[in-house]
């Protein structure tokens, strides 16, 4: 079976979905990978790189594929393009791609979002949120070392002593302990806090205090947080203006699934910090942590510099490409059945993060978001 690999179109996207060190792994399963001119070299992949790898490099790498790997979904123009019930293996936030959806079904292929793999133990290779949410942190804290107008370590020199930076960490998952463990490793002194009770013990296990509000916990399910109440987040908001206002540094990462971001910092807090102190706030994209961030945007507001982020992972992406690609060959050898690739919707994986098979939408909060959403479902 044709494997190809597509060239992201993206205007922020320098991701590939498959480095070429991974090629091997699918050739080993009798898939043939075929790649599009170019598509590595954003990520310092070559197309030699791929040759080398065993790989074959055409633009026509698509036409008649029986699986395509990408970062962000194909363009719906290509999908006819593919092999009959074809599979395609991308991120894809069903939510705001309903119209990608309805084309994926129309077209019949089969459809897996890595944002749906499900969180449990034996999924772990293939999550590929928690392995791109690893790079945003280490990228958050370089980010506001790199602009922070101060020294991050405690330095003892002739001249005298420099204090360590103070930085305060919001939300403690993936991307949060990622940028506690970095901006450690550059010497600042590290507060962070999150709602779930796990995480105090995971963040003073990295050498940085746990902010303790003595607010109860907001455990969800399967690791992720709980939506806070109005009332809670405003005392939050409150307990945590003092722990801001003394930062030089606040990285926020909250973020509560199947939701926008929880507002945790107010632009009077921000107000309240020091001139040149430093925002990065992680999930600009979805609504922001802080009020006033714009994701891709870097803006200052009386002094204080706000840095939202906008795909992030892509900014280290030769690294983040690895990763993904790892997570994306192994959901893909799930699949394997002799030298061709045959979804057994049986293993809980692989039936949690199929969007549409043959016609059908098999996931059932986007079936419901599709069927609610009016006129077009009719033609
Ligand atoms: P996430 O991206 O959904 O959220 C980031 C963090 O924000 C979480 O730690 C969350 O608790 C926190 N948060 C949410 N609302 C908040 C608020 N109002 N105030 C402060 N913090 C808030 O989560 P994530 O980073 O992807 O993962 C969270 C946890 O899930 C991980 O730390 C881990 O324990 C678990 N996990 C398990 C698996 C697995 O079992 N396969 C994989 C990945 C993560």
């Amino acid at each position: 079976m044709k494997v190809a690999i597509a060239g992201e179109t993206g205007p922020d996207e320098r991701r590939v979905a498959l480095v070429p060190g991974l090629v091997s792994r699918l050739a080993e399963a009798g898939l043939k990978v075929v790649v599009e001119p170019g598509a590595g070299a954003a990520a310092g992949f070559l197309d030699d790189d791929y040759r080398d790898a065993g790989a074959a490099v055409d633009t026509g790498a698509l036409d008649g594929a029986g699986a395509v790997l990408s970062v962000r979904p194909i363009g719906t123009h290509r999908l006819d393009v593919l092999a009959p019930n074809a599979i395609t293996v991308s991120f894809l936030p069903v939510a705001q791609e309903l119209d990608r959806v309805r084309a994926l079904r129309d077209a019949g292929h089969t459809a897996f979002a890595m944002e749906l793999v499900p969180r449990i133990a034996r999924a772990q290779a293939m999550d590929a949120l928690s392995s791109q949410a690893f790079v945003a942190g280490y990228r958050a804290a370089l980010v506001a070392a790199e602009r922070l107008p101060k020294f991050l370590p405690l330095a003892m020199t002739a001249s005298g002593t420099i204090p360590p930076a103070r930085v305060l960490v919001l939300g403690a998952g993936v991307a949060g302990l990622q940028a506690i463990a970095t901006a450690r490793r550059l010497g600042a002194l590290v507060h962070a806090y999150d709602v779930r009770a796990a995480a105090a013990g995971e963040v003073r296990s990295l050498g940085a205090e746990f902010v303790d509000l003595e607010l109860p916990t907001l455990e969800g399910t399967g690791g992720y947080a709980r939506q806070m109440g109005e009332e809670r987040a405003r005392l939050q908001r409150e307990l945590l203006a003092p722990h801001v206002a003394a930062a030089d540094v606040l990285i926020t990462t909250a973020a509560v699934p199947g939701r926008s971001a929880p507002l945790l910092v107010t632009a009077e807090m921000v107000a309240a910090m020091r001139p040149g102190s430093v925002v990065v706030d992680l999930a600009a994209e979805s609504g922001g942590n802080v009020e006033g961030v714009k994701p891709g945007e870097e803006i200052t507001v009386g002094g204080v510099l706000l840095w939202g982020a906008r795909n992030v992972p892509s900014q280290l992406p030769a690294q983040a490409s690895r990763l993904y690609s790892t997570n994306v060959v192994n959901l893909l050898l799930l699949m394997r059945s002799g030298e061709t690739l045959a979804p057994d919707f049986d293993d809980e994986i692989i039936s949690a993060c199929c969007v549409t098979h043959r016609g059908e939408v098999r996931h059932a909060p986007t079936k419901d978001l599709l069927d609610n959403s009016g006129g077009e479902e009719q033609s």
